[in-house]
This record gives structure tokens, sequence and C-alpha cells, in this order.
């Protein structure tokens, strides 16, 4: 079959497109046909070098949906022929996050495309406990994202910041998690959304999306420019997805008094508190967001299903499973104002 492997390079990476064997369905678990798989920042960063791959080299992607192939042995929740979308990781299923459904927790998570063999080819294979089935009404190509780049977004919007109808939010950094995140503010009751980015063509989704004003985060006084853009003193709620410090800093200045600030953007600076008296004075929340729970995954998809979440927008680039290299590099070069891009090892819909 074809496949996308990541191999060692000599300075960087390299990702080479080649036929190879078809894996097998062990006990309890399915092979996929992939139908489609998303392409997120974690595989750019994997394959410019910038994260470390434990197992090389390895089928990219984790990202995916398609159609049950196979079944191994003692499999009975999923038959051939069933629709599903894939996890990105396969939990250890025995610690206390996992105990709880907080996938995005697990600290013995196995991602794939990394440490197993993932979604960026013709067929992958993975445990039962990584599928979920995919309704018919919803495409494969928002099955591929529902579970990485929505339902992130969610565990952000609905249960970390607690979004209440009326409230005005920020968002700080509108890619792919960015994006959804504020159609799922705008969708859970959001006044007022302020889109920030240094990118003109993120802005210009960002408002597609949802977001009633557009900050350049490159103005002279962003603070200033987000606070009078949400009204009052300020948002609310600042969600932060650009994982640099000057940007957290930026959303814990911007934020009301007593607002909730969340981090989600994942990077290795350290922002700064600030002086307490105004850390503490304005009783600002901070706190961090990682992953999603297998009950939000499950609400993203009836959201998605049932059509009060629209991802018509979400895939702004498709490509064929050749084109692999292509479409990172693409989404390096932000071509096309990249939300989410997809590949798909057979046609190209
Ligand atoms: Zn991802
Ligand atoms: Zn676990």
């Amino acid at each position: 079959m074809k496949a996308v492997r990541l191999y060692e390079g000599a300075e960087a990476p390299e990702v080479k497109v080649e036929d190879v064997p078809e894996p097998v369905a062990g006990s309890g678990e399915i092979r996929v046909a992939v139908q489609a798989a998303g392409v997120c920042g974690t595989d750019l960063h994997a394959s410019h070098g910038r994260l470390p791959v434990p197992v090389l080299p390895v089928i990219m992607g984790h990202e995916g949906a398609g159609i049950v192939e196979t079944v191994g042995d003692g499999v009975t929740d999923f038959a051939v022929g069933d629709r599903v979308l894939l996890l990105p990781s396969e939990t250890c299923g025995k610690c206390s996050a996992c105990e709880r459904g907080h996938l995005g927790l697990c600290p013995g998570a196995q991602i794939f495309g990394m440490a197993r063999d993932g979604t960026f080819a013709e067929k992958v294979v993975a445990p039962t406990v990584c599928a979920l089935p995919l309704p018919d009404a919803i495409p494969f190509e928002h099955g591929a994202i529902l579970a990485d780049a929505v339902a992130t977004a969610y565990h952000a919007v609905a249960t970390r910041a607690e979004i209440k109808g009326g409230e005005r939010v920020a968002v700080i950094g509108c890619g792919g998690v960015g994006y959804h995140a504020i159609a799922l503010a705008r969708l859970l009751g959001a006044k007022q959304i302020v889109a920030v980015d240094a990118s003109e063509g993120a802005l210009r989704k960002a408002e597609e999306a949802g977001a009633d004003v557009l900050v350049d985060a490159r103005a002279d006084d962003a603070r200033k420019a987000i606070r009078r853009a949400a009204g009052g003193d300020g948002p609310d709620i600042v969600i932060e997805y650009a994982g640099k410090k000057v940007t957290v800093e930026l959303a814990m200045a911007a934020v009301a008094r007593g607002g909730r600030v969340i981090v989600g953007g994942v990077g290795m600076e350290s922002p700064q508190l600030g002086p307490l008296v105004s850390f503490v004075g304005k009783e600002i929340g901070v706190m961090g967001s990682m992953g999603y729970t297998r009950d939000e995954l499950i609400r993203v998809v009836e959201l998605a299903e049932n059509g009060s979440l629209d991802l018509s927008g979400s895939i702004t680039g498709r490509y064929p499973l050749e084109q692999a290299s292509q479409a990172l590099d693409d989404l390096a070069n932000r071509v096309g104002d990249p939300v989410r891009l997809a590949l798909f090892p057979g046609e190209v819909p």
C-alpha cells in the first residue's frame, strides 16, 4: 500500500512516499481504509525535526477517518464496513486521567504517526479504543479533524473557560484550533468575539468562523486594541493558541477584571505572571488546556452531525496522499491561509 513515511535524515528528517506492506489488525484492533487524513502543525514540527519522533521510520499522521476493512480477534464493537473516525493517540487505559476519560492527560499516550504508524497511508491499524463511529451525515474529511482541531478547541472553550452566554471572548492565534475555538465560542453564546493574529489570511478566516472584530497582533498596542474591540474593560475570556511568551502575556494584560485566560498553545517559552498587584488585584484565572475527554469528543461529533457546528470552511486544501510533502510545505508557508489541510489516499473530493 501507499504510505508517507518519515525517515531520519542527515540534517532534518525526510518525508518519503513509498510502497509498504499492509498492516494486519491484531487482537482488539481494526484495520481502517483511510478516506481522509488531516495535516496538523504537529506533523509539520515532526517533519522539520522540531519534535522528537520516538520511532523512525514511521508512517506519519494522527488525524484520520475511514472505513473498517478487517477486524482482529475479540472485536465486537465494530464491524467491516463501519465508518469511523480515529483518535490521535492510543491511551494507556489505566492511569487516573484515563479513568476520568481525559485522553489528553494520559502520560502514556502513544501518538499515531510518531510512536506508531499513522494515518498518512491507504490503511491504518488501530485499537478499537482509538475509534468512534462516524455518522453518515459527516464527511470523512470532517471526521478526520473532529478528534484534534475541533475537540481540543471545545475542551478549551466549553470546559476550561466554562463560557456563559453573553460573555466577551478574544482568541489569540487563529490557526486550525483557534479557528474552531471561535466557531465554538459563537455556538456557545459569546456576545462578542475578537480574533487576534499576525496573519491577515488567518484573520480573514477567523471572520468567516464568526469573529466580530479583528486585531492585528503586530499593532503598536495590541492590548489596547483588544480591550477596545471587546468593549467594557476587555474580554471576559482570552484563549491563547500561539504558544509564545509574548502572546500569553498579552492575554493576561488584555483580559477583563475577574476574567479567565486559557492557554492552549504549547511551546518551550516561559511567560511572566507580571506584578502580583495586577495579577491578584484583577483576580485573573490562568489555566492550561490540553486535549479533551471522550465525552467532549462525542459531543462535538453530535454538534457536527446535527449541523449546529458548521465545518464547511474548515478544510482549506485537499491533496492526494502522494503530495504530502507539498501539503506540509504549504502549511509551513501558509499558502492559501490554511485552517486544516487534508490528504486523500483515494480520489480527492
Ligand atoms: Zn494534531
Ligand atoms: Zn492513561
